[in-house]
């Protein structure tokens, strides 16, 4: 059991103080609309004439403009944070951690404001935003605690010499987030490399850059040096293999998809002229994720489990669950459930400024590929609600239930990262199990069952990084659900534990013959 650890609660908006703070919250938001954001290398605010426009997908309303970077700016960047890790690395971590026990108390300071930007940049509702915003202070919280521990070093056994075994930061690491939890895996990732004494270039997600750019600022204001944390907007296509490959990247965080990570992966491992280390990889990934239901769940119970972890923030969360695997013999009942679930949430849906349930998809690329997977599915199962979408206003798209999907469907095989789900039918629990199993990916997984034996076959078999039984598939809470994705998912990271923090950390063994 950890003790003296508590996770972060969320705000409760049925409080009129706290809804009235964040329609105030709102207010400030709408002033500050339509700014120009810099890039932020060493302290320096730089404007660039390229922008990359952030849109609310709820309204397609512009929100600003962010500095976009280029190859040049990417090289100055990571040049600041080589230099400035030559004295970050030996600050020691007792100060590195009031820097980020300060950013802890100013996030909680500027929560609303911070959640309020989500909403409208990300199309999150009030709880979702909320929710982010306490994964990322559990991150900080879990991190100040391990790093405290980390910096003991490993206990060795007992010898006439003096042997100690410390851990040392790396060097200059790169992170690359996506958009969908923008502010909780910037943070993480931010975080977990400059508390343990790294530093960092971070190229946030293009559709999300204005609430990574209100995180920096908090960073700075927390009183991390300048050229400790680096900002750099631009485009994954036109800087990202820049930054993996350049000779002092040492390490790359990647959280996106899988063509992405694993091109990433491909070219860090490539050396580079000059380098002279091997760069570590962190990449966390896609899913395409099962819940199963054997003939003795409650069908009620795991169709609104279901319903939530398909549709919650549109499907766009990696722990999604995009396949409900359902026996014979409850498949029929099961469908005319989780219909009813999707039908109370079609009902409310529209924008994340008026805390809905559900809200508009990202962009119009996202709003195009999962409309196509929609028509997908009608061609290989039978779409029973949903099935509509509307991009007249912002991105809008039905909760999707399609029945009599085939395991071997294309929308049973890839991820979709919108609010469609595929109800495949089986014969046996194996099977589930087997189909459950059939993708490249293994991120999440739960089971709906009352059935001992059931639940104890599907822990050994089971193969995902995040296995969960009788309640949803996403909604990890930290060091709670330690979370991290086999196979195609990833590199099974595990965020929010100590282990995540050895990824960013070299031991070093230093052995002194005191009889000489
Ligand atoms: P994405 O398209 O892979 O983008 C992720 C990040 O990579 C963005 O910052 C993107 O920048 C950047 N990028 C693009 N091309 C690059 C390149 N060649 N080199 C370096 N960076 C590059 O993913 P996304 O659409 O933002 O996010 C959705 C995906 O993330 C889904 O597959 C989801 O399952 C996955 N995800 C996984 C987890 C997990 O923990 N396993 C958590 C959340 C999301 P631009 O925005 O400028 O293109």
């Amino acid at each position: 059991m950890l003790k003296g650890f508590k996770n972060s609660p969320e705000l409760d908006f049925s409080i009129p103080e706290n809804k009235e703070a964040m329609l105030k919250a709102f207010e400030q938001v709408d002033k500050e609309k339509g700014q120009d954001y810099p890039l932020i290398i060493g302290g320096e605010r730089i404007m660039t004439d390229k922008k990359i426009v952030s849109i609310a997908p709820s309204t397609k309303e512009v929100l600003g403009q962010v500095s976009s970077c280029d190859q040049e700016l990417a090289d100055k960047a990571i040049q600041t944070a080589h230099k400035a890790f030559q004295t970050w690395s030996r600050t020691p971590a007792e100060e590195r951690i009031c820097c980020v026990r300060r950013l802890v108390d100013l996030m909680k300071k500027n929560r609303f404001l911070i959640d309020a930007w989500s909403i409208e940049e990300s199309g999150k509702n009030w709880g979702e935003a909320d929710g982010e915003l306490c994964e990322a202070l559990d991150f900080f919280n879990s991190y100040i605690m391990h790093m405290r521990e980390l910096d003991k070093g490993l206990e060795l056994v007992d010898t006439e010499e003096e042997c100690k075994c410390i851990y040392i930061p790396i060097g200059v690491g790169v992170a690359v987030p996506p958009w969908n939890f923008p502010l909780s895996l910037l943070a993480g990732m931010v975080v977990s490399a400059v508390i343990t004494g790294n530093t960092i270039v971070c190229k946030p997600s293009s559709d999300t850059p204005i609430v990574a750019y209100k995180f920096v600022e908090l960073c700075e204001k927390a009183g991390f040096p300048d050229g400790v944390i680096n900002f750099i907007p631009g485009s994954g296509s036109v800087i990202g293999d820049y930054i993996v490959q350049h000779p002092l990247t040492h390490f790359v965080n990647f959280t996106g998809s899988k063509e992405v990570g694993l091109r990433i992966s491909q070219k860090a491992a490539e050396v580079s002229e000059g380098q002279i280390w091997i760069k570590r990889v962190v990449a966390e990934m896609g899913g395409k994720n099962a819940i199963i239901v054997d003939s003795s769940a409650d069908l009620k119970r795991a169709a609104a489990g279901i319903a939530n972890s398909a549709f919650s923030f549109q499907g766009q969360k990696c722990s999604a669950c995009s396949r409900a695997v359902v026996l014979s013999d409850v498949y029929d009942a099961f469908v005319e459930e989780i219909v009813a679930c999707a039908k109370e949430l079609k009902e409310n849906q529209g924008s994340g400024r008026d805390d809905l349930p559900m809200g508009p998809v990202i962009n119009q690329n996202a709003f195009d590929r999962i409309s196509g997977y929609i028509e997908t599915a009608r061609k290989e199962g039978t779409i029973v609600f949903g099935g509509n979408y509307n991009d007249s206003k912002g991105f809008y798209i039905e909760p999707t239930v399609v029945r009599d999907i085939t395991k071997d469907a294309v929308i049973a095989k890839e991820e979709i990262f919108g609010p469609v789900l595929a109800v495949i039918r089986v014969d046996s629990f194996d099977e589930a199990l087997e189909v459950a199993n059939g993708t490249e990916y293994g991120l999440t997984g739960s089971v709906y069952t009352e059935d001992r034996e059931h639940i104890q076959k599907a822990k050994v078999e089971f193969h995902v990084g995040n296995l969960y039984f009788n309640r949803k598939s996403t909604g990890a809470v930290v060091l709670q659900h330690p979370f991290g994705g086999f196979n195609m998912s990833g590199t099974d990271a595990k965020t929010g534990t100590r282990d995540y923090l050895t990824n960013f950390l070299n031991l070093k063994s230093v052995c002194e013959d005191l009889t000489y």
